[in-house]
């Protein structure tokens, strides 16, 4: 029953991105078929600097619809479900998260909070109680195989997992809904396990597509001000308040 640490793979985004935001954005202003563009926005016709000055001046006006054409698709592991219960509350994503009652979480891994691992008291503690949840979870499964249970015993001993308990899990957002994300996510008031995932994800989405991501983060980098009350602040922007 090992502790480990994050693990956030990019498996895969929409090939060219750009482009078809572009594409997007172009239908909207354009009396032509973006059909009939699009070999021609492949064959380079439009220069890659132009499509990105464009797609940034449109983005820039609050016109952000077409970039919910592109996605990205992560698969993430070495997170605690603590993390993906609020992962799987951003609803406009799709997940496909491990089952714990099709898969056996006998010696589950966990996530050790770097403070409580700072503190030896507490991680002596911390630790005990993930090798109790682990006997209890053998234990339980073992007296419901005894009583024919059989392959059905893992969806009622899983209860006694603790919320550190690993798990892994495939993401996909589209680049909208990634923003909004990020906004929330990247905020050093998020807790710090789904914070340290959000920044991961932004890196990778920064790589594919600066355009959209550069400036992407938490809500404060778009306003210039933290839109938190005073005492949440971390102080990197002024309050509101103080502007007035
Ligand atoms: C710092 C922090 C603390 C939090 N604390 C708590 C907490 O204590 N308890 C708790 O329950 N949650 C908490 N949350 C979770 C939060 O309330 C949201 O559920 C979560 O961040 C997902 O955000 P979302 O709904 O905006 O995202 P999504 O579900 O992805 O939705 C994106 C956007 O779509 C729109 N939308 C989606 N569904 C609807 C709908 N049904 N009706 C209208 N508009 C919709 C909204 O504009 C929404 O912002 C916290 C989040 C953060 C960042």
């Amino acid at each position: 029953m090992p502790a480990i640490s994050q693990s956030v793979t990019l498996l895969a985004s929409t090939p060219e991105p750009l482009s078809l935001i572009y594409a997007a954005f172009r239908q909207c202003y354009h009396p032509g078929f973006v059909a009939d563009m699009w070999p021609r926005l492949l064959a380079g016709e439009v220069s890659r600097e132009k499509q990105a000055d464009f797609v940034a001046r449109i983005l820039d006006s609050g016109h952000e619809s077409p970039i919910e054409h592109v996605s990205f698709t992560f698969a993430v592991a070495g997170i605690s479900r603590a993390l993906s219960h609020q992962l799987v509350r951003h609803r406009i994503a799709s997940y496909s998260q491990q089952s714990q009652r099709y898969v056996d979480a006998t010696g589950f891994d966990y996530v050790l909070p770097p403070q409580v691992a700072a503190v030896p008291e507490a991680r002596e503690r911390f630790e005990a109680a993930m090798a109790e949840a682990g006997a209890a979870y053998a234990a339980i499964q073992a007296i419901l195989n005894a009583h024919g249970r059989g392959a059905k015993a893992n969806e009622d001993a899983r209860f006694v997992l603790p919320n550190a308990c690993e798990t892994k899990i495939v993401v996909t957002m589209n680049c909208r809904s990634l923003l909004h994300f990020f906004e929330l996510r990247c905020c050093t008031r998020a807790q710090w396990e789904i914070r340290a995932l959000a920044e991961a994800m932004l890196a990778r989405c920064r790589e594919v597509l600066p355009v959209v991501f550069a400036a992407a983060g938490a809500r404060c980098e778009r306003l210039g001000y933290c839109p938190e009350a005073e005492r949440f602040s971390c102080g990197r922007y002024p309050v509101k308040p103080d502007l007035s």
